[in-house]
């Protein structure tokens, strides 16, 4: 479960930012989950409450804001949602194609 590691790496950005803000706890984050990242928004809100606990995020709300992987076609030039990994134009069939969105994963915003 690769989930555990990309939060941890989260919150550790998360509570850094906070310190820098000053702020004395966290009520609420907005994280943007590219769909690319394949991550399982379940997983991601428990390891996300396991990383926090003690911490001033402890008990934050985490807002997960999917992001649709989309990809633009080198052999017509339209764009099409990639769908579970499948990188062919749906319109041309070239698999001549590079992800434009869908691969982020970052902390948005949050609430102190
Ligand atoms: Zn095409």
């Amino acid at each position: 479960m690769h989930e555990a590691a990309l939060t941890q790496g989260l919150v550790k950005i998360l509570l850094r930012e906070a310190e820098r803000h000053q702020v004395s706890s966290i009520k609420r984050v907005w994280l943007k989950v590219g769909r690319m990242k394949a991550v399982e928004p379940q997983a991601l809100v428990f390891c996300f409450g396991a990383f926090t606990e003690g911490t001033l995020a402890e008990g934050a709300e985490l807002i997960i804001d999917p992001v649709p992987a989309v990809a633009t076609c080198h052999g017509c030039g339209g764009d099409f949602e990639v769908i579970k990994f499948h990188f062919q134009c749906p319109r041309c069939q070239s698999r001549d194609v590079v992800l434009i969105q869908g691969d982020e994963l970052y902390i948005e915003s949050f609430d102190a």
